[in-house]
């Protein structure tokens, strides 16, 4: 051997740790499920992290056996994160919005052992509990309730349960490539499907994420998570805070407009993360209120559309600085993050601004490639459309207990979205390929038409959907939702596209509805949508 450097496995573990040991004093502000803010620090979660973990162990859970949770962004759950994960268990978070019967169905494919909710769920628990045959044990994320306990027999208690632990705990070290957490994709159609994510990929997705020209999150940061940690792992959030030692502030149940803008500005929050839908109410209250968001310096979107007048609201109105960002639940979920490259200090302040629309470029561990109908490769020259294929060190080989299935292309994931890249690799999503507008032979992206009517003053929200037409097969109908107070007409939204688009790509027709209909994750159901108008243009 010629020398060596060491080799460590890349464990969950190490991240608590090193939070601890280096940013043990900070805080951890979480909002409680009965409102209530607690303060606790790194530290803390750590030490209580351990707890659990030696807690579980001493339950007789066989490595790997998988722990759920269904509950809120809050101190609780960011402990389970890494004690479940930290002591080789898998942590699988479940989207508390998923119909009663997914809800048994993920419970069961997974095999789960065991079950933390928060006590808005102990209903939903109680009454699917006789469904869940191989579930041993469900623990309250909270101290003793006797009413709790009454609704379900042999309820444990979190707070109970973590005095049964070892605060000395040892974590147990394992090959990176375990298995650490479990996340099922929401599915508008069929069964959910798991990705199951290695200790490995999460370390390298966090190193990735906290990359200066990506979500770059620091010791000197407040971060808040909006976006649920039963999506994507929060976006990997937690991981990125434990290995910067940021100060989080987990904001509990309440994700309306008035209380964001409340702990953001009681908080210092610097940075915000979350999908466009919880900006559009937060941005509503800010305005309405007068409220400045004057500690916030940046905001992350992304899970679905960034619309360009969100980015120039928040830069223009609050001075913050908004980073449209692109994954999916199959990615853990980063892909692509935009952030400007040296050439662009020099462009006009407005094609900067236009630059900052598109889903950004891919972090270094992740490649992006668009290709036709026959796999071919299609030119990166911002204007071809093609199929969005990924590969990377965090993307999904297979879905979880469907090895069998290959969901591969020639190694490449096939992401079910329409993009473009550019010449420097900046990659604009089109639309998920269900989704886009076929209108005689031509496509037409139902997210450019969306981005357009979201900027119109009169509207709160938004959505194009294709809809059957005699002549052209599809053609746009706009779904629009009125903002408060205004009732604006079919024949200035439909002039409002004039000079923007052609002509040809205009919808056809406007519908009104009083809220566009929302997916477990926050995405408008687009399915529903075209069921309910299908005979808009008959
Ligand atoms: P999920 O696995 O639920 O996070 O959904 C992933 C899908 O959300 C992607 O394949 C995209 O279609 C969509 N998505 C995520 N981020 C964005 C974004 N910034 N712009 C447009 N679509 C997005």
């Amino acid at each position: 051997m010629l020398g060596q450097m060491m080799t460590a496995p890349l464990l969950i573990s190490s991240l608590i740790d090193h939070a601890a040991k280096y940013h043990g004093e900070t805080e951890i502000v979480s909002v409680e499920t009965d409102g209530e803010t607690s303060r606790s620090s790194w530290g803390e979660v750590a030490i209580n992290a351990r707890r659990l973990g030696s807690a579980l162990s001493k339950l007789g859970l066989e490595p790997q056996a998988r722990c759920a949770t269904i509950a809120w962004n809050n101190r609780r759950h960011l402990e389970i994160y890494f004690g479940v994960s930290g002591a080789g268990f898998v942590c699988h978070t479940i989207n508390p919005r998923l119909f009663p019967e997914q809800l048994v169905f993920i419970i069961n494919h997974a095999d789960d052992q065991v079950l933390f909710l928060d006590m808005t769920f102990l209903p939903i628990a109680a009454k699917l509990r006789e469904h869940l045959p191989n579930l041993k044990h469900i623990v309250l994320m909270g101290p003793r309730d006797d009413a709790a306990a009454e609704q379900v027999p042999g309820l444990l208690f979190y707070d109970e349960l973590l005095e049964t632990g070892d605060p000395d705990f040892e974590w147990p070290q394992f090959d990176e490539n375990t298995a650490s957490s479990l996340c099922y994709t929401s599915g508008t159609t069929g069964n959910p499907k798991g990705v199951l994510y290695s200790h490995r990929s999460t370390l390298l997705h966090t190193f990735a994420a906290n990359q200066a020209d990506a979500l770059a999150l620091t010791a000197a940061d407040v971060v808040m998570p909006v976006v649920p940690m039963f999506h994507v792992n929060a976006w990997g959030v937690p991981y990125c805070a434990a290995m910067a030692g940021s100060r989080l502030v987990m904001p509990g149940p309440g994700l309306d407009g008035a209380s964001l803008v409340k702990l953001i500005d009681d908080n210092g929050v610097t940075l915000a993360l979350g999908v466009p839908t919880i900006w559009l109410g937060l941005l509503a209250h800010a305005k309405g209120t007068g409220s400045k968001l004057n500690s916030l310096t940046r905001t992350v979107v992304g899970g679905s559309a960034c619309p360009p007048a969100m980015l120039k609201q928040f830069r223009e109105d609050f001075g913050v600085d908004t980073i449209h960002a692109w994954g999916m639940t199959e990615m853990s979920p980063l892909g692509s993050v935009n952030i400007p490259l040296a050439k662009h200090k020099d462009l006009p302040i407005e094609e900067q601004h236009r630059l900052r629309e598109s889903q950004g470029r891919p972090t270094f561990g992740v490649e992006l490639k668009i290709v036709d109908e026959d796999g071919n490769t299609l030119p990166n020259d911002g204007k071809t459309q093609g199929d969005l294929l990924v590969r990377g060190h965090w993307v999904l080989d297979s879905y979880f207990r469907m090895e069998d299935q290959n969901v591969l292309q020639d190694g490449w994931f096939a992401t079910g979205d329409v993009a473009t890249i550019d010449a420097d690799g900046y990659m604009t999503i089109r639309d998920r390929s269900k989704d886009i507008i076929k209108s005689g032979g031509e496509w037409i992206s139902s997210v450019e038409l969306e981005n357009i009517a979201i900027g119109h003053p009169k509207l709160a929200n938004a959505a194009v959907i294709g809809v059957h037409h005699a002549k052209w097969d599809e053609r746009p109908l706009l779904v629009a939702v009125a903002a408060e107070g205004e009732s604006p007409s079919e024949e200035e939204l439909l002039a409002f596209y004039e000079g923007k688009i052609a002509s040809w790509q205009v919808p056809d027709k406007v519908v009104f509805i009083d809220a566009l209909p929302l997916n477990a994750t926050g995405k408008v159901l687009k399915r529903a949508l075209r069921e309910q108008f299908a005979d808009a243009l008959k």
